[in-house]
C-alpha cells in the first residue's frame, strides 16, 4: 500500500484482484466503482500532479503532503486501492497477529465488528470507516469524511469500508447497514494482517 509509486509521474489503474464478489458487491457496481469512479480519481490526480512539487512521490506521501483538490483525488486513489485490494476469496476470519490485536484492543471480534459497523452507519454523508494501528500497534476505529485517510493523523490504515453512496446504492439502495454487515463475507483477513505486519516492521 505504501509502495504505490508513479511511473513517469503518472499513476495507473491497477486491475481488480478478482473478477467477481458473488452477490455481496455486484459486477455492475464493481465495474462502475472501479472502472469509472476510481479511474476518474486517478485521471484527475495525474492531471494535478505536474507542477505540484509532489511528482514521483509514493502515493501515501502525496496524500500526507497534498492540499485541497490534489488531496481529495490522491486520498480517493489510496482509499479505493486499499478497499478493492482487501476483498477476495482468502480467509474471511481474522487469524494470527491481527486476531490477537483485535481481541486485545476490542475484547472480541464480535465487539470490533459491532463498533466498526456502527461507526460506518453513523458517518454523516460521504466518507470511510477505518481500522488503523498506531506506532505501538494499538488498534482503533475512526470515521473519515470525504477522501479522509487516518494516515494523515500518523496512523497506519489496515481495513476500510467505503460508505459513499456510489459504493452500495445499486445493490443495497439506501440500506447502508445491510451493505456494511455483508462486507465481512468478502474481507480477506490475510491482506489486513499483512498491512499490520508491515507496520510492525516499519517501527
Ligand atoms: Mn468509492
Amino acid at each position: 500500500m505504501n509502495n504505490i509509486t508513479p511511473i513517469n509521474g503518472q499513476f495507473a489503474l491497477a486491475p481488480l484482484p478478482y473478477s467477481e464478489l458473488g452477490n455481496i458487491i455486484s459486477s455492475t457496481t464493481l465495474e462502475l466503482h472501479h472502472g469509472k469512479h476510481l479511474k476518474t480519481y486517478i485521471d484527475n490526480l495525474n492531471k494535478m500532479l505536474p507542477g505540484s512539487g509532489l511528482e514521483n512521490l509514493p502515493l501515501a506521501e502525496v496524500v500526507k503532503k497534498s492540499p485541497g483538490g490534489l488531496f481529495n483525488n490522491a486520498g480517493q486513489v489510496l482509499n479505493h486501492t486499499m478497499y478493492f485490494e482487501q476483498f477476495g476469496n482468502g480467509n474471511h476470519n481474522p487469524e494470527g497477529k491481527i486476531k490477537q490485536a483485535i481481541d486485545r484492543d476490542f475484547g472480541s471480534f464480535e465487539a470490533f465488528r459491532k463498533e466498526f459497523e456502527q461507526k460506518g452507519a453513523t458517518l454523516f454523508g460521504s466518507g470511510w470507516v477505518w481500522l488503523s494501528a498506531d506506532n505501538n500497534g494499538k488498534l482503533s476505529i475512526t470515521q473519515e469524511p470525504n477522501a479522509g485517510n487516518p494516515i494523515t493523523s500518523g496512523l497506519t490504515p489496515l481495513l476500510t469500508f467505503d460508505v459513499w453512496e456510489h459504493a452500495y446504492y445499486i445493490d443495497y439502495q439506501n440500506r447502508r447497514t445491510e451493505y456494511l454487515a455483508a462486507l465481512w463475507q468478502i474481507v480477506d483477513w490475510q491482506v489486513v494482517e499483512n498491512r499490520l505486519i508491515q507496520t510492525a516492521t516499519m517501527h
